[in-house]
């Protein structure tokens, strides 16, 4: 195993499966005190390490890990005040802890974005075990754009292959059917 290309503490020394009958968890805030806590109802899906250069990353990592929740299933339950949206002019409204800067969800408001309803989440925020593990890594070129070397693409690709997160320079093939599908749909082309 090549211990050497470090992708995310999640995923670095292996994978914990998902629990049966997973109820969900609370997402904390990296405060020390009055932490933001943010409810999921239920598991997480499509979760994945992300390359991009917008998701929440811990200090460090190469990749981000992030998953999907259907926005009804999140709730924040403590310290909503210090919450605030990073970027407003993104898709995707990442809602960041003022204090440590920690993204808590990232919610999408335009009705017609084909992931409209999902909202994007950290699982590692939650102290519990059982939630789904990343089944791919999306975004992976765009790690150079966060200052990856791009001679160390053919490592960071070989290693998360060896992981077992078939790496893509966009969305998974399910998740890039599922958006030209809407897409479609959309514009009449199926029905
Ligand atoms: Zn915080
Ligand atoms: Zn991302």
């Amino acid at each position: 195993m090549n211990n050497a290309v470090k992708i995310h503490p999640a995923v670095d020394d292996g994978m914990k499966p998902a629990a049966a009958a997973f109820s969900g968890g609370t997402l904390s805030c990296a405060c020390a005190t009055h932490k933001v806590e943010v409810a999921i109802k239920g598991q997480c899906a499509h979760n994945h390490v992300c390359g991009c250069t917008q998701c929440w990353k811990p200090e460090g990592a190469l990749f981000s890990q992030v998953a999907v929740v259907s926005r009804d299933n999140v709730s924040v339950i403590a310290n909503a005040d210090k919450l605030a949206v990073v970027n407003a002019n993104t898709t995707i409204q990442r809602h960041a802890c003022k204090e440590c800067g920690v993204h808590m969800y990232g919610r999408i408001e335009n009705k017609a974005h084909p992931f409209y309803g999902l909202d994007f989440i950290h699982t590692e925020r939650s102290n519990k075990s059982g939630w789904a593990p990343p089944g791919f890594a999306a975004f992976v070129s765009s790690i150079i754009e966060s200052g990856a070397s791009p001679d160390n693409m053919a490592a960071v690709r070989a290693r998360l292959v060896e992981l077992g997160l078939p790496p893509y320079d966009c969305l998974s093939p399910a998740l890039m059917d599922a958006i030209a599908t809407h897409t479609a749909k959309a514009n009449g082309v199926l029905k």
